[in-house]
């Protein structure tokens, strides 16, 4: 669940036409996502010729039938949900299931998202991350309004594995609550985590009954900013609001 930020190293190891998804996310492996990433003849199945038709995004990499057909599945609800959402991602990159690279997901340049799951909620982060590469900067104002001087606060310790930098995923005491507007400490590592973080939440209501969170903590504001700019929709937005402030009645009547 992560964000490439630097960008990718674009030199291609030589001689090499084709594209293994298999291999650990080193050094290597993130130049060879860079060529997958370039490369125009990627396989094409029937399912990914669909997913072209229906929501003109280039769907390459694992061929896995069942696997395909999971990541079509979960774009069809977003659309229904927020096509908003769909509207700047370009390709999917869907790495086979062997693949242990310490990540469930990336977006990279090119409006490009790699995924090593087919989880539903880490499609709808990633693709949070490509709509914010392309956010007008009012947006970015009003979100460093709400939330400067708070990122990268209270958190555990960056690791690196393998080469590989992992933002921290907990609280400093081990705690993974909401916690001061955040939806989860990976949020507060940087602004554009802590959008992808709330448009991933947003996709799951039952989420927003959790005790941590309540009316006049913070969290309004920031679903407020994130409806106005599209990541969330009008109907998201009520439903969230509605079911705290049902928990807030419900709470203040005993
Ligand atoms: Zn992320």
């Amino acid at each position: 669940m992560c964000c490439i930020t630097t960008p990718l190293p674009l030199e291609i190891p030589e001689g090499e036409d084709t594209v293994p998804f298999n291999l650990p996310l080193d050094e290597l492996v993130v130049k060879r996502l860079a060529k997958v990433y370039l490369s125009p003849e990627s396989p094409k199945t029937d399912i990914s010729l669909r997913v072209k038709d229906s929501f003109g995004i280039d769907f390459v990499g694992d061929r896995d039938e069942t696997r395909q057909t999971d990541i079509q599945h979960n774009l069809q609800i977003i659309k229904e949900i927020n096509p908003k959402l769909l509207e700047h991602v370009k390709r999917i990159i869907l790495y086979t299931s062997e693949v242990d690279v310490h990540r469930l997901g990336l977006a990279l340049p090119g409006d490009t998202i790699a995924l090593f799951t087919t989880d539903y909620y880490i499609l709808v982060h990633e693709l949070a991350h490509v709509m914010y590469a392309h956010a007008p900067a009012e947006f970015h104002e009003r979100q460093a309004m709400l939330f400067d001087g708070f990122y990268g606060k209270n958190l555990s310790q960056v690791e690196v594995k393998d080469g590989v930098t992992i933002f921290p995923t907990t609280w400093l005491d081990g705690s993974i609550d909401p916690r001061q507007g955040f939806v989860e400490p990976y949020g507060a590592n940087n602004a554009n985590e802590n959008v992808a973080t709330y448009v991933a939440r947003a996709h799951n209501l039952y989420f927003w009954n959790h005790p941590a969170i309540e009316l006049g903590r913070g969290y309004i504001p920031m679903l407020f900013l994130l409806k106005n700019f599209d990541f969330i929709t009008q109907i998201q937005f009520d439903d969230i609001v509605n079911l705290m402030r049902d928990k807030y009645t419900r709470k203040n009547r005993h």
